[in-house]
């Protein structure tokens, strides 16, 4: 496994640590507030160890998931236990805890296809589902302000399309929006799935209009929003939705 994290390769004020597998990245973020910090997302089972060794040097209160995917959730019961921090995730996204078929996901592009048949049938599989948990705190749509409640100066912004509950937080220009959008093959790049096209295709708008710096991908290094711009509107024109 490669690990790189935010002391190897410092970008912008970010505290990253990405985790590859076979040539796969996954990345989970830390936020720091003014009572404790924010672990966004927790990886997948392969991650635990390399994760909690890295989260010693923080104090985690809380821990967000941008949506419930087990590459990112798989991790944060064990989590909550060690840290004693509380699960926030979107209302929206509760019942694909564990359960991915609940929100069957859509190929973005047609070269995806084969791969998005794949998605479908490992997501059904146990050993690629989290055991059930209950989130502590379930964000509802309106929750916007709800980190601030917590200490934290962020926000969170709904992306909802890659699963109807993904969300975002947008802290110090930065925007870490999970998959919402992607570096996994280390460029900007369009999330390959999806569970509805057109909710993403309104999320990447927002993002386009929010403009932050930075965007900090749950798979990838963070991706100055000057290179990830243009693959969105190439994308969005393409199919004339801007
Ligand atoms: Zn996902």
């Amino acid at each position: 496994m490669k690990i790189i994290n935010s002391t190897t390769r410092p970008i912008n004020n970010v505290h990253y640590i990405c985790m590859h597998i076979g040539g796969s990245p996954v990345t989970c973020y830390v936020i720091n507030g003014r009572n404790g910090d924010l672990l966004i997302d927790t990886g997948f089972y392969f991650c635990c160890d390399r994760l909690r060794k890295w989260l010693g040097q923080f104090n985690i209160r809380h821990i967000l998931l941008t949506h419930a995917h087990v590459d990112h959730d798989y991790n944060a019961a064990k989590l909550r236990k060690i840290t004693g921090a509380q699960i926030l995730l979107s209302e929206n996204d509760v019942s694909l805890i564990g359960n991915y078929r609940s929100q069957p996901v859509k190929a973005t592009m047609k070269k995806y296809r084969l791969r998005n048949i794949q998605q479908n049938v490992c997501g059904g599989m146990k050993l690629f589902s989290t055991r059930p948990y209950s989130p502590d705190i379930i964000i509802k749509n309106q929750d916007s302000g709800i980190l601030r409640s917590l200490g934290y100066d962020a926000d969170i912004i709904p992306l909802p399309g890659h699963t109807l509950g993904s969300l975002g937080v947008l802290a110090d220009n930065v925007l870490y929006c999970g998959d919402a959008f992607t570096a996994i093959w280390g460029r900007p790049d369009i999330t390959p799935h999806a569970t509805s096209l057109k909710a993403m295709r309104r999320s990447l708008k927002r993002i386009l209009k929010i403009s932050p710096k930075w965007l900090a991908t749950g798979h990838g290094l963070p991706v100055s929003m000057d290179k990830a711009r243009p693959v969105i509107i190439k994308y969005l024109k393409e199919r004339s939705r801007i």
